[in-house]
């Protein structure tokens, strides 16, 4: 670090020591589970696969089995397992979202990450008249559920800072609505920052363990506050005691054995059941991609599509409650395979540098400040770039109900409240009416009129679809509303 980088160290967050024994990831158990499982035969397999069949989740040892299981008739079987249970409990809706990323600085030097503070660029934080271009931008992309970004720079990017920018977001009101939800992915800290966070009204906290293997955890953070394994793993404690009860987990699969990361997330998920009642409401399946400032071919565990496929439809079957996010770190086509076996919610129309939605960062962008005319530095190169639109529509060619509620955080179905309502089924009688009414607002406000078309005939399709007679009703009603009489904002 250079000595004007020294100076300009932040303080550290109150920080509290995490105890050995409150480190519920036992690598040795996990790698015995791997051993193990290596001698699960075919007629266990199928049981297990049974099981799965019947929505009951698996257990450890029954995952590991399946990971490891080289034969391509489970494998077949737990695709069409993995559709079966997307189909019952999610339906053909999908959730759709936006990152937005707020400050790119950072005093962690991770391997894999382009925010490393060794790397040198123009590094830059939004100010509150840049969230709100950039969130406008997002507005008028139909956004309404976003996931804010940030490195990790407590003088920088302070607490108060992200607070600032979500009271910002939440205080902005557009003809067509708003951004309703806000989750938050920003770097481990302590009980009372949390509280802060719960207080401004964050949805999910978002945070991925990266990896479980505490070796290759240690390699890849090479310094700053991340490199502590046992305080980013307890996260989600200390959100859980600050009263956020929507976590949201998620590895990087490309550090290490992706195996053992599963089972990782699924211990961890665990671990937050016993402990608070409510496992993570959503996971995340980040895959390692080229970042500007590493290498990828310094990382000897990248994962490949057939593997990558494979273990997102295990994670479906064991824990089928559980949403499942998708970025454009995928291609096309990875995207909408990975649909099929299990994934609930993706990002579309993403940049994934600072600023990026307004390109600010561009010479020639017309409202390019001479402070900002900086080459634009993106966490991770994206591999989907179509338009938010363009998404949208061919999601609906492909049968599914693209999706912008955000009424079970509005209406404060979150935590043990919204797993029991997902685990009895009775979900459905909400996320359908809501998905449809959202998407009749979306392509009366931002489709053409061949998009407008095209989501009126789905809509009309799938309302009588709505199992509940009192709130197809209601739902119908609404639409109507939102056709004739431009009225918004619906949600049951
Ligand atoms: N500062 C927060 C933290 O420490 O967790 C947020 C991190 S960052 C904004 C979001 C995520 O991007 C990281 O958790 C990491 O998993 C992912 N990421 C970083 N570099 C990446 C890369 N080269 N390819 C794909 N994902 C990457």
């Amino acid at each position: 670090m250079t000595a004007e980088k020294i100076m300009k160290a932040p303080q550290r967050a109150a920080r509290r020591r995490v105890a050995p024994e409150d480190i519920f990831i036992d690598r040795r158990y996990i790698e015995d589970l791997l051993e193990e499982a290596r001698y699960a035969d075919d007629g266990s397999i199928s049981a297990y696969l049974d099981k799965a069949e019947r929505f009951e989740g698996l257990n450890h040892r029954e995952i590991a089995a399946l990971l490891v299981s080289q034969n391509p008739e489970h494998l077949e079987r737990i695709f069409s397992i993995a559709w079966k249970i997307k189909q019952r409990i999610y339906g053909n809706r999908i959730v759709m979202f936006a990152p937005l990323y707020v400050s790119d600085h950072c005093v962690n030097r991770c391997a894999y990450c382009s925010y490393n503070c060794d790397h040198e660029f123009g590094r830059r934080k939004l100010s509150q008249d840049e969230v709100r271009e950039e969130v406008k931008i997002l507005e008028q992309m139909g956004h309404k559920r976003i996931a804010l970004e940030a490195g990790e720079h407590d003088g920088e990017c302070p607490i108060d800072y992200i607070l600032e920018c979500m009271r910002t977001i939440y205080d902005m009101k557009f003809e067509n609505g708003e951004i309703r939800r806000i989750n938050v992915n920003i770097a481990a800290t302590t009980v009372e920052n949390y509280r802060k966070l719960r207080e401004v009204g964050i949805g999910t906290y978002i945070l991925f363990q990266e990896t479980y293997h505490e070796p290759t955890y240690d390699r890849v953070h090479i310094s700053g506050p991340k490199k502590d394994y046992g305080w980013h793993l307890t996260a989600f404690d200390r959100a859980h005691e600050a009263g956020i009860d929507d976590v949201g987990g998620g590895v990087l699969f490309g550090l290490a054995d992706p195996y053992f990361e599963v089972l990782g997330l699924m211990i961890h998920n665990e671990h937050l059941e016993e402990k608070f009642n409510v496992g993570f409401h959503t996971i995340s399946v980040p895959r390692l991609c080229p970042a500007s400032g590493m290498n990828i071919a310094d990382f000897p565990n990248l994962i490949d599509d057939a593997v990558f496929e494979k273990l997102v439809a295990i994670i479906r079957i064991a824990v089928p409650f559980t949403g499942m996010i998708l970025s454009t770190r995928e291609n096309r086509r990875m995207r909408q395979k990975l649909l099929h076996l299990g994934i609930s919610q993706i990002s579309a129309g993403s940049k994934t540098e600072v600023g990026g939605y307004a390109q600010r960062w561009r010479p020639e962008g017309t409202n390019a400040q001479p402070e900002h005319r900086k080459q634009a530095n993106p966490q991770f190169f994206v591999n989907d770039e179509r338009s938010a639109l363009e998404i949208i529509s061919e999601l609906m060619d492909d049968g599914y109900i693209p999706s912008f509620c955000t009424a079970c955080y509005r209406n404060g179905r979150t935590g043990d409240r919204f797993m029991s309502l997902a685990k009895s089924g009775q979900i459905k009688n909400v996320c359908l009416p809501n998905a449809l009414m959202t998407l009749c607002e979306y392509s009366m406000d931002y489709g053409d009129e061949n998009f407008r078309k095209k989501a009126a005939v789905l809509i009309d399709r799938e309302v009588p679809g709505i199992a509940n007679e009192k709130i197809r009703g209601r739902a119908a009603e609404n639409i109507e509303k939102i056709r004739s009489r431009g009225e918004r904002d619906f949600f049951v």
